[in-house]
């Protein structure tokens, strides 16, 4: 056993050196009995950003459908030694809450308006949970498919006004969070910040690794990293999964979860990791059913690494939740007594592009025409769009007439969301965050602060009082 496993608590209750001492060599359940089984060491937080609660159930059959196995989260919750609840996700000025104001409410402990980062109605400052947790003395992780510098990261550690400055946000995280990983080196490099500042020489000066692609990070052993793999968001998983250059340079949540939840477990600090799988969210907006699952299937590639990780570990919480539902896409019944559902909604194992990429291709390509969208759509979607559907998706593009009732629906994505629909079987409300609460299941010590429900806000408290 290493002192690593011991912790800093256990440490001081059993007597410094001497206790430890008589602890080496033990096991584990030695130890978890010594320091009280609801000593908690670390916390894992897992958000699957904007994951509406039927994403839960078609990723679990998409996941039997494509790789012959169910998804972890499914058995995690089927599993009697979970917590399981919902997760109240309103912000102060709305039922439907947006990813900055909800990450604030867990971070800052205090529900906001949507739109700011730790920044109260009143004007007044939230401490964003990792700057209190620093000053603590314990390690602190945000690892994310999108910006580094994005809402749900943001919210753990930073403070502003306003979510979209993100040039603002970066240099923040300074001192402040140990281990980062994700996209966004735009706010970070000189060349692509607004201001031109360099934010990178500082985080290397203070003993951070810059790391930009999938060996460097497998292969780093630093004790800080700041892990930047793309400009913006990292590509969605379809895409990645798609692109053999994509593959070699980016590493998947996975992948970036297993490192920074190693690094932590491997130093004796009480520690808090935000593990945020961001696209699913992305994904819904464009009520892209294939980008949707390809991305909640890698968030529980990355769930079942940090349960595997933590299996032995008696004093290591993982909660898993979302921070607010997106367009709540579900499977509809098709076919005489809905025998039809099955083979529709495997179709979707058939495309090879998100609707983000298909969209590039087609304004990077020289034919500009709606005959050669139809072509890419295609091609990547294996589905025909009629002459009529084309046309009108080609309106909307480039802002003409479109025939279309609702309003959350009357765009781009909106539209194509509901041609794919007559192939797929999948239907969505909107193409914007929904009201309603999300999915949380708990397993660890203390894990039953979270059945029930849970308002967003009482996360914060229960943050303080386990690690603070
Ligand atoms: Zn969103």
């Amino acid at each position: 056993m290493s002192e690593a496993k011991i912790g800093r608590r256990n440490w001081l209750k059993l007597g410094g050196l001497g206790g430890a001492a008589a602890l080496l060599g033990s096991c584990e359940k030695k130890v978890a009995a010594a320091g009280g089984k609801s000593e908690v060491r670390g916390i894992v937080f897992m958000v699957s950003d904007g994951m509406s609660n039927g994403v839960l159930t078609m990723a679990e059959n998409f996941s039997h459908m494509v790789r012959k196995k169910g998804t972890r989260w499914w058995q995690l919750i089927g599993n009697p030694a979970s917590a399981r609840g919902l997760m109240e996700c309103s912000s102060a000025d709305s039922f439907v809450t947006d990813s900055s104001a909800a990450a604030s409410a867990w971070g800052g402990g205090v529900k906001i308006n949507n739109g700011a980062v730790n920044v109260r109605p009143n004007g007044s400052e939230s401490t964003p949970i990792m700057r209190h947790l620093k000053k603590l003395g314990h390690r602190t992780g945000l690892v994310t498919t999108a910006t580094i510098t994005h809402a749900t990261p943001a919210g753990f550690a930073a403070v502003s006004e306003s979510r979209q400055d993100e040039h603002l946000i970066a240099p923040q995280y300074l001192g402040v969070v140990d281990l980062l990983m994700g996209g966004g080196m735009d706010f970070f490099s000189p060349q692509k910040r607004i201001d031109s500042r360099d934010v990178l020489t500082p985080f290397t000066n203070a003993g951070y690794e810059l790391i930009e692609n999938r060996d460097a990070l497998l292969a780093s052993k630093s004790e800080k990293m700041l892990g930047l793999f793309s400009g913006g968001h990292i590509p969605f998983e379809l895409d990645r999964l798609n692109d053999p250059e994509l593959m070699k340079k980016i590493p998947t949540l996975a992948e970036m979860s297993g490192v920074a939840l190693a690094n932590l477990l491997n130093h004796p600090e009480k520690f808090l990791l935000q593990i945020e799988g961001a696209r699913i969210d992305h994904a819904a907006h464009a009520n892209d059913a294939a980008g949707l699952l390809w991305d909640q299937l890698a968030f529980d590639d990355a769930l079942a690494k940090v349960l595997e990780m933590t299996a032995d570990s008696e004093d290591i919480l993982v909660i898993v939740t979302s921070d607010h539902g997106n367009a709540n896409p579900g499977l509809n019944g098709t076919g005489n007594s809905y025998v039809e559902s099955n083979k529709i909604f495997g179709s979707i194992a058939r495309s090879t592009a998100s609707y983000d990429k298909i969209l590039q291709i087609w304004s990077n390509s020289s034919d500009n025409s709606p005959e050669r969208l139809a072509a890419i759509i295609k091609d990547k979607l294996s589905f025909t769009l009629k002459p009529k559907e084309i046309a009108e998706l080609y309106s909307s593009i480039t802002n003409g007439q479109v025939t279309e009732w609702s309003k959350q629906l009357d765009n781009p994505n909106g539209l194509l969301g509901q041609f794919a629909g007559n192939h797929t079987g999948i239907g969505w409300t909107g193409t914007s965050h929904t009201s309603d609460a999300t999915m949380i299941s708990a397993i660890g010590p203390q894990a039953e602060r979270f059945s029930g429900i849970v308002p967003n806000q009482e996360v914060h408290r229960h943050f303080l009082e386990l690690l603070g």
